[in-house]
């Protein structure tokens, strides 16, 4: 990488303090990742020197709040490879993003009998929404099996594809396991369908170089918090197209052009998509964390995460009562995980007490974990500034901790 893990490390504040009097091992990142003092300073420089509303007023301060809000449109176009920043909807998280395809694309375009198909390793929010809208319209909800190892049965999903299909949602890389879904494939197949795709991105654009273009999804749904920028943000991309297409998400201020008691037009998008004062400080804030990614460059991030997961796998396959969870060849870096004999919470505890922060449960995919048989895992979820040294702190922990009952 262009800095060291030292520098990386000093850019990041929260990095550099004790737990239980032990160093902070931060390997939940797969949950939020942690901010830069660049992303920290804007928020500050933002509330002490621009603070405004955008998009309408006449003075200087909201002139400059506007330009810097629009502004990190253009750069999340850059980041991901969309034709044109009107594509790039702010929204609260990826949670709001699919549940804004639920209610508008999903309302207008799904109807009794038609199918969607999701898959056995999403996140709930990229469930449960499917769920509500065929529960309302009577549609049919579609899940693709996967493997032992954690990976998606491409012949399944063939199989499952049809004329009823209207929509494929899938998750792009895995929170739970880590496994990297093979988008592409899975979004050509389903366009020879006339299905439209949507892909959770939570987990896989602060690890893999994303270019909706040549990936041709026709929505993307992403959460700032997973790329070291700020909570409550999130991202979704739609193809101009689709979108016009869409009635809105909420009614209120911004998304109009007009409106009299008779009748409302709707904004051009993005905006039609985006009702009310957004999070305008932390769509600012955020710019500094893209840039942070793109100056390090995502395929030089993602060769340190992944020399980082297989030291890990080196160091902790060969403990006994180790047992891992989701063995793909293609993920990003995350390494699930229970200890024979032991609840994953207690793991987890035991971890925090050696100042090791990890996620342990069901990481929001309960019918994953009962595909697997568990109740959950212990989850260690690495970034860019997670050095070698920390994983031989988690396998000595865990060598430990597997001990008790091994
Ligand atoms: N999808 C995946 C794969 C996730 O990992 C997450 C968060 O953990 C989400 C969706 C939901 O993201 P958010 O809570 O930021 O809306």
């Amino acid at each position: 990488m262009k800095l060291t893990i030292d520098q990386i490390r000093g850019l990041f504040p929260v990095l550099h303090q004790e737990v239980h009097g032990k160093p902070l091992v931060y390997f939940d990142n797969a949950a939020t990742t942690q901010k830069p003092k660049a992303v920290l300073d804007k928020l500050r420089s933002y509330y002490e020197m621009d603070n405004s509303n955008i998009h309408r007023g006449a003075h200087t301060l909201a002139d400059r709040a506007t330009r810097e809000y629009e502004l990190v449109r253009e750069t999340v176009r850059e980041f991901i490879g969309a034709r044109e920043s009107a594509e790039v909807i702010f929204t609260k998280g990826t949670t709001e993003g699919i549940n804004l395809v639920a209610q508008t694309f999903g309302r207008k375009f799904i109807g009794k009998g038609d199918e969607i198909i999701i898959s056995t390793l999403e996140h709930h929010s990229n469930i449960v929404p499917w769920q509500m809208l065929c529960e309302e319209k009577g549609a049919v909800l579609k899940i693709i099996p996967i493997t032992e190892s954690g990976e998606i049965i491409f012949e399944e999903f063939e199989q499952l594809l049809s004329s009823k299909t209207k929509l494929v949602s899938i998750i792009h890389a895995s929170n739970a396991l880590g496994t990297i879904n093979p988008v592409k494939k899975i979004i050509d197949a389903a366009h020879a369908f006339g299905a439209k795709v949507l892909l959770d991105g939570a987990q896989s654009t602060s690890h893999l170089d994303i270019d909706v273009l040549d990936l041709d999804c026709d929505f993307m749904a992403f959460s700032a918090h997973k790329l070291y920028g700020p909570t409550g943000l999130g991202i979704l991309y739609g193809k101009r197209e689709i979108l016009e297409e869409m009635p809105p998400f909420l009614g209120g201020g911004e998304m109009i052009k007009e409106v009299s008691f008779e009748k409302t037009t709707y904004n051009d998008i993005p905006f039609k998509f985006e009702a009310g004062t957004p999070n305008i400080a932390d769509v600012i804030a955020f710019k500094p964390a893209l840039d942070f990614i793109t100056d390090l460059g995502k395929p030089s991030i993602k060769a340190h995460e992944d020399e980082l997961l297989s030291y890990a796998n080196e160091l902790l396959l060969p403990i006994k009562g180790f047992e891992p969870i989701g063995t793909a060849k293609e993920k990003v870096s995350v390494l699930s995980f229970n200890i024979t004999g032991m609840h994953p919470f207690d793991v987890g505890q035991m971890l925090d007490a050696r100042g090791i922060a990890v996620r342990t449960g069901h990481h929001c995919t309960q019918p994953l974990m009962k595909r697997f048989g568990i109740e959950g895992t212990v989850r260690a979820s690495f970034s860019v500034y997670n050095s070698k040294s920390e994983i031989e702190n988690l396998a000595e922990g865990v060598a430990r901790i597997a001990k008790i009952k091994n």
